[in-house]
């Protein structure tokens, strides 16, 4: 008795077909918690749509999305030296400092395929531009299949502008430059920079914009388990706890929380000291009665309020991204 994600299918699908059109060459990301959806399933999607090649977040992510995923698999997170890399399942890895692409062939066997990720602008991981020109001789180590740059998140158009630095600067350094991974660029500074760039091959990595849409393409839901007359009204015993990622902050966007406020000036003697479910039963967004259990959760509904029956599913309103289901049923 689970916490479920329905999921529309055909629409989901037509939505990652849709972003897969105006990503040319798109790398699925298939990582954490599987944006809500798991990796396997993620991979298996990726598999349906046909790519070639799908990122996942970090190497004990690989057996999983190999599993179901013919394709080649480039891992996200930048080797190491402590990186626990098996050979079971050959890899591209990303390397993202000059003392690792030294060190990796010694560790993994000669020419292992890396793609060199470089310090941008997001200032995460990466070789910095000032070491460009040392680059060139650890190339011969591996097998380098491109370059990676992660852009940050912020406004549309200054992407387009960062990796054209980027080309110059690799071009100016005497690089070889085939092909680009780029990170959270927009579908339209990929389609000005491919036609600006023939020559290159430019592989967006993309994961919320193909695998998420707040579009009714999927909806979570829970169980009611019992339900107990109290004084004030009734207690609701729900699935979904804390291994499921309900907690008791719910998720601020900017609707819940005008959801949030008009709860707490309707019922704020109710409320009092209280923590806002994302359960919503009769309408409404509900307080916890008590913090969330491990897989079920208790919700206090007032008396005016009729109680759900045993057996109902509620809508709950969770971040897939921090959310793990019990169930999805695909329609
Ligand atoms: C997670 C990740 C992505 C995908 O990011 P989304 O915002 O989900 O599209 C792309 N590149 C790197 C390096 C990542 O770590």
């Amino acid at each position: 008795m689970p916490l479920t994600l329905y999921v529309d299918g055909d629409r989901w699908r037509a939505h990652q077909r849709s972003v897969v059109a105006s990503f040319p060459g798109i790398v699925p990301v298939c990582k954490g918690n599987g944006y809500g959806f798991g990796n396997a399933r993620l991979a298996a999607e990726a598999q349906l749509l046909g790519a070639d090649l799908i990122a996942v977040g970090m190497y004990e992510e690989v057996p999983a999305a190999a599993e179901v995923f013919d394709g080649e698999i480039l891992v996200l997170v930048p080797w190491r030296p402590f990186a626990e890399v098996t050979e079971k399942y050959p890899v591209i890895h990303t390397v993202s400092r000059l003392a690792d692409l030294e060190a990796i062939a010694k560790v993994t066997g000669p020419k292992p395929r890396v793609v060199v990720e470089l310090l941008t602008s997001m200032r995460r991981h990466g070789i910095p531009a000032a070491e460009l020109g040392l680059i060139g001789p650890l190339l011969d180590r591996v097998e380098s299949v491109g370059w990676a740059l992660h852009l940050p998140l912020t406004a549309a158009g200054a992407h387009g502008a960062e990796v054209e630095r980027w080309i110059g600067r690799l071009r100016g350094s005497g690089l070889p430059l085939e092909r680009l991974f780029v990170s959270h660029l927009t579908s339209g500074d990929l389609a000005a920079l491919s036609a600006k760039h023939p020559e290159l091959t430019i592989r967006p990595r993309v994961g919320t914009a193909l695998w998420l849409k707040k579009d009714q393409l999927y909806r979570a839901k829970a169980h009611v388990l019992d339900v107990h007359r109290v004084r004030r009204g009734s207690i609701v015993v729900v699935a979904g706890g804390t291994a499921n990622g309900i907690a008791l902050e719910a998720p601020s966007q900017v609707a819940d929380l005008r959801t949030r406020a008009k709860v707490l000036a309707a019922s704020s003697l109710e409320a009092a000291g209280r923590a806002l479910s994302p359960y919503t039963i009769a309408g409404r967004r509900r307080w916890f009665a008590e913090p969330p259990h491990q897989q079920v959760s208790m919700i206090l509904v007032p008396s005016k309020v009729k109680p759900p029956n045993v057996g109902d599913e509620l809508d709950v309103n969770v971040g897939m991204t921090l959310t793990t289901f019990d169930r999805i049923v695909t329609s």
